[in-house]
């Protein structure tokens, strides 16, 4: 495993839109979650040495002496990407994040160094200080995904998020002040018309930050959260497909603009900053993933633990394996997978992999255009992805 992901589940309220696995906690049970994700990577060693080689797991608590003894690895080559996701990881105090990334990144043999690896933290901008941007630094932190969402504070407010606009470019130069200088931005885009939310403005005041990389996420309605409820009783209305086209078309243009290019159907990086860490999801690679809810891929097995954190913590505190359930992917679903990941990249899919008949519709349309002997998206392309893999699984081919 080169890409190992661990899901911090904490949040200190949840979100309009958000229906991911977390908990919902005024006071961080930092202690207890370290314990539980250094114990589950010590019981996934210990059971599953396909997916990590056993023998090098941190005893104790997260307080005591950072790991020594050996060291794991399969490849030789060392971790290379470390992906601290939530939930809000940046809720954990900076002990806390030191503790899980002095014992995790000590423990792949081969890596050249922990700057080596790419370390993200996500986190929500109001957690970003100085101090603690120095610390997160300081334990091996060197890529930070802050979630923006919006410049907006009306919109802030509606979303339920806890932060307001003015904090964020507080946040931005407080992580440059402690040399955190690759910065994601995460924005959401296609909300309810009676918001009146300025996209364009929202787009400048992002590119004013000069951010290595930005994330823009279309808004969905996902069942049993504040958002869906206040759609059903009419109080907001759905967002809509003609709005979304329009400015996710909008800002390929404008970031064209500073210099940015999508490399992925919602990411898009400047001078080479893409996230390590996700390109290789993209691009079918294992990873191993701790804590609640995170999900793990060997390549032919996927398999994620128990999502609620309770459920969880319990599980590895007795020893037990915090595995939920796991599938096997048959030969026909990673096919189906690798042609929508190779779509979804800027990689493409290969010319060959295409009927000729479809390369030509398709180009016709403005959907995809031909790089050497691959096919790669338009942003309209990207726009109609799913349907773009239906027509291809219809013609009966694959990568
Ligand atoms: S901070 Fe992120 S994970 Fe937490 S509730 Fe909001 S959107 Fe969900």
């Amino acid at each position: 495993m080169r890409h190992v992901y661990l899901h911090v589940p904490f949040c200190q309220r949840r979100c309009s839109y958000c229906d991911f696995s977390i908990a919902v906690r005024k006071h961080i049970p930092a202690a207890e979650y370290v314990d539980a994700v250094l114990k589950d990577f010590d019981l996934v060693s210990a059971s599953s040495p396909g997916w990590v080689n056993p023998g090098a797991m941190p005893r104790g608590s997260w307080e005591a002496t950072p790991l020594s003894g050996g060291q794991v690895g399969e490849s030789g080559d060392g971790l290379d990407t470390l992906y601290l996701g939530g939930g809000t990881p940046s809720l954990l105090p900076p002990e806390a994040i030191s503790a899980l990334l002095t014992s995790l990144l000590d423990v792949f043999r081969g890596t050249p160094s922990r700057d080596a690896v790419e370390v993200t933290l996500e986190a929500n901008p109001e957690d970003v200080t100085l101090e603690h941007a120095t610390a997160w630094r300081r334990a091996g932190v060197n890529r930070v995904s802050l979630g923006a969402q919006s410049f907006d504070d009306g919109v802030l407010q509606w979303m339920h998020r806890s932060h307001d606009a003015t904090r964020i470019g507080d946040a931005v130069r407080a992580l440059r002040a402690a040399a955190v200088d690759n910065i994601s931005l995460d924005l959401i885009f296609a909300l309810p018309a009676e918001l009146r939310r300025d996209w364009a403005r929202d787009l400048d005041l992002a590119c004013s930050l000069h951010p290595a990389h930005l994330s823009l996420y279309g808004l969905t309605v996902e069942e049993r959260t504040p958002l869906a409820r206040w759609i059903s009783r009419g109080a907001t209305s759905r967002p809509d497909d003609e709005r979304y086209a329009e400015e996710y078309l909008y800002a390929h243009e404008r970031l064209a603009r500073d210099g940015y290019r999508f490399y992925e159907v919602s990411n898009a990086e400047r001078d080479g900053h893409r996230s390590r860490h996700n390109s290789a999801y993209w691009s079918g690679r294992a990873y191993l993933g701790l804590g609640p809810a995170a999900h793990s891929f060997d390549g032919r097995v996927r398999r994620w633990n128990l999502a609620a954190w309770e459920a969880y913590r319990r599980a590895v505190a007795a020893g037990l394996p915090a595995v939920e359930a796991e599938e096997v992917l048959t030969e026909e679903q990673r096919e189906l997978e690798r042609l929508y990941l190779a779509l979804r990249t800027d990689r493409g899919l290969p010319r060959s992999a295409c009927p000729p008949d479809r390369v030509t519709a398709w180009r016709g349309e403005g959907w995809v255009e031909v790089e050497g002997e691959r096919l790669v998206c338009t942003p309209e392309g990207w726009l109609r992805l799913d349907a773009l893999i239906r027509d291809l699984t219809n013609a009966g081919r694959a990568v």
